[in-house]
């Protein structure tokens, strides 16, 4: 159970995650414990509380423990070296994740993360909030960018991506997304619009898709930008 996982401290919260048995990996947990929510929350008080806030711009953050599943799903290609898309990338704060996933400095391996938003505001203050967690260095290094734009046509230049995530829920997958995506590759996101299912798209080495239906969701819709609010 969701509340149940509520902490005083990030390390309380990804400890009560742990208890309640949300981690499969200890990679997942050990990735969030780095990543304060503090830093990406609008009211602190509420950021160690295991449920989703809002972030203003008719965005939310999602429940700590719908990014640690989000995380688990995509982690065979979150090896360090790899190459990732975050689309609907809010707060930053799963970018933060992906990043200490696929860039491990002892192994001398910088991966890529690319986190897209359409709401310019959402992405400047998540360029804020991700160097006061203390990635200023990655961002100038550009092992994390931070794009604004529509991310549905994904963010080719920077492709293939051997991860890709959606943080809001597409009325159907876009063409470009499945495209971006490396051989072997993952996206994990959430499609419907009333009712929504996380879909998890994956592409094999020889370039076939195959889809699988994970679990139902309720997730802000990936939509124009003039008809969020
Ligand atoms: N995963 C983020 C935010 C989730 S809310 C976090 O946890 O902080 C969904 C986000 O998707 C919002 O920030 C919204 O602005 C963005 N979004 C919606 N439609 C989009 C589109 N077409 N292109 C890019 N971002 C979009």
């Amino acid at each position: 159970m969701a509340w149940r996982c509520t902490g005083t401290t990030n390390t309380e919260l990804i400890t009560n995650m742990a208890k309640n048995g949300i981690f499969q990996s200890t990679r997942v947990a050990e990735a969030m414990d780095k990543v304060d929510r503090a830093h990406y929350v609008r009211n602190k008080k509420d950021a160690y509380m295991d449920s989703p806030q809002t972030i203003g711009h008719g965005a939310t953050i999602s429940a700590p423990h719908m990014h640690a599943h989000a995380t688990q799903y995509l982690l065979p290609y979150l090896a360090p070296g790899a190459k990732v898309l975050d689309v609907g990338s809010g707060s930053g704060y799963l970018c933060a994740i992906f990043h200490h996933l696929v860039s491990s400095e002892s192994e001398g391996k910088l991966g890529k993360v690319v986190g897209i938003d359409h709401i310019p505001e959402l992405v400047d203050w998540s360029i804020g909030n991700l160097k006061r967690d203390g990635l200023g260095k990655h961002l100038d290094d550009q092992n994390i960018e931070m794009i604004a734009g529509d991310g549905r046509k994904g963010y080719e230049s920077a492709g293939p991506y051997n991860a890709i995530h959606v943080g809001a829920a597409a009325p159907t997958i876009p063409a470009a997304l499945v495209e971006q995506l490396a051989s072997p590759g993952r996206m994990f996101i959430p499609v419907g619009t009333e009712s929504q299912v996380i879909m998890q798209i994956d592409k094999d080495v020889n370039g076939a898709v195959t889809e699988k239906e994970l679990m139902d969701v309720m997730y802000v819709p990936l939509t124009d930008r003039e008809k969020q609010f």
